[in-house]
């Protein structure tokens, strides 16, 4: 009998899993089920849709799907149409790679006004995440908007607003969200971080793009800024001078006539959101830096800003019967045990850090585990999945109707457009039964 595994989640990190239990367990039979009916995970939902190399890597997981022994279950949520319990009780091995889709929020005094949209909803209603939110009607009205954080989630969110409709068009862009972008009277888009530039998170390529906007110039606090990176830790030490370069030339040019100004701003937490039936501004405190942790002052001040995006991280989605850890919101585990038989990798493994390449690295180093664990092939795989799923009705989607979803989508696209992606999770279902002609 050959040993059935059940990957939950078709991101990177579940698909270097497989990966990898393909070449360790040849004859293994890989079970891929992802909630959505699209593989691929925060390649497809969460990079910026300007970001197209990115998310050429899905080519290699196209292979991976392609290989015998694995088969892609779309449309099937663990928690809702299959239980933690049953998913252990048809598998020799599971492997969660479920991520994190659940946002880190603000909690400070008015963060439930409107105006205040959640990233996940932001990043989703952009990328074409079915059920996320629709800011259409709130960009479209954007003077200003706050990014709170200080990683290449709040670049990506700033930069997106920033651009053109000739810097959006040879993207994978939601349309409606492009067109509220390009209509919004946005003049002033603050991305504000609680500690230094030595502390931020950004990656100098996402740093540096902030510099080659058609209509927008960055510009930083330069009094805030250290004369070198000596402070930093001495592995990244290289890394932070190359972004201290970056943000001097900011705070260096002269203004310009561009319409739109991306402030970089250092040192500031937001404190309270100002407003009665929608924020209008925001009330920062100023902090300095001690022992590596932000502590506020009494100097305070206020943004006018009519949208917030918080990018301040992801925790783990609760699932019933799945303890999380209290610390970083990933699923309790030890290097990815979680429990005999089960293990967890990526983000959901480790927290929201690293780049998709980090995955990968961490995806071997749980397959070389199970190796170790030797697992016994006695369970009935597929095939008691498939039983569960039938019992219940589940309009399940394979890799056939996720490639008739994909075909469609490239169909849409044209005049530079790679794809234009269905939004709504009902015409996905439909378009994933046309099958693609032979
Ligand atoms: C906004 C954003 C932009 C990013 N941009 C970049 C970038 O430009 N370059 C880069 O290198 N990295 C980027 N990253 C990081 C990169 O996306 C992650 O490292 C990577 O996606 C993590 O992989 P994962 O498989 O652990 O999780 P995910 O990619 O989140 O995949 C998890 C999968 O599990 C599925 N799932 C969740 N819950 C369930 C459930 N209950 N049942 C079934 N399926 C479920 C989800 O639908 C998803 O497909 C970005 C991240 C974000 C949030």
């Amino acid at each position: 009998m050959n040993l059935s595994v059940a990957v939950v989640g078709a991101g990177p990190s579940g698909f270097y899993a497989a990966d990898a239990m393909l070449k360790a367990f040849p004859c293994s039979r890989i079970d891929i089920i992802d909630r959505w009916p699209t593989p691929f995970g925060l390649v497809r939902f969460g990079v910026a849709p300007d970001h197209l190399s990115t998310k050429n890597v899905t080519k290699l997981y196209e292979k991976i799907l392609d290989k015998p022994g694995v088969r892609f279950i779309g449309n099937v949520e663990l928690g809702r149409d299959l239980t933690y319990e049953e998913l252990k009780s048809v598998f020799d091995v599971v492997i969660l790679s479920f991520g994190m889709e659940a946002p880190r929020v603000l909690d400070i005094p008015g963060a439930n006004l409107p105006g205040v949209v959640p990233v996940t909803d932001f990043v989703g209603w952009y990328n074409a995440t079915p059920k996320s939110m629709d800011c259409s009607s709130l960009v479209v009205k954007t003077r200003s908007a706050v990014v709170v954080g200080n990683g290449n989630v709040a670049l990506d969110v700033a930069r997106l607003l920033a651009k053109t409709e000739s810097e959006l068009v040879a993207t994978d862009i939601e349309p409606s969200a492009a067109e509220a972008i390009v209509q919004a009277p946005l003049r002033d888009i603050y991305v504000v971080g609680r500690r230094g530039p030595i502390e931020s998170n950004f990656s100098f390529p996402e740093l540096s793009e902030l510099g080659e906007l058609l209509e927008a110039q960055t510009s930083v606090e330069n009094a805030r800024l250290p004369a070198d990176a000596s402070a930093a830790e001495e592995s990244v030490k290289k890394k932070k001078e190359r972004n201290l370069r970056v943000l001097k030339s900011f705070s260096e040019r002269k203004a310009d006539d561009r319409p739109v100004r991306v402030h970089l701003m250092f040192y500031v937490s937001p404190i309270e959101i100002i407003g009665s039936d929608q924020m209008t501004a925001v009330k920062m405190v100023r902090n300095t830096v001690v022992n590596g942790k932000a502590v506020a002052t009494d100097e305070t001040f206020v943004i006018d800003a009519d949208l917030l995006v918080p990018a301040i991280g992801y925790k783990s989605a609760s699932i019933k019967g799945l303890p999380l850890s209290g610390n970083d919101g990933a699923v309790r585990n030890q290097d990815g045990r979680v429990e005999p038989g089960v293990y967890v990798v990526g983000w959901a493994r480790r927290g929201p850090n690293g780049v998709i390449g980090t995955n990968r690295v961490d995806a071997r180093e749980v397959v070389s585990l199970i190796e170790v664990d030797s697992p016994a092939a006695i369970k009935a795989g597929s095939v008691g999945l498939d039983n569960v799923l039938s019992e219940r009705n589940v309009d399940l989607v394979d890799a056939a109707g996720w490639r008739q979803i994909d075909a469609a989508e490239t169909a849409r696209g044209g005049g530079g457009r790679p794809r234009v992606k269905f939004r709504i999770l009902d015409e996905m279902l439909r378009e994933s039964k046309k099958r693609v002609a032979a």
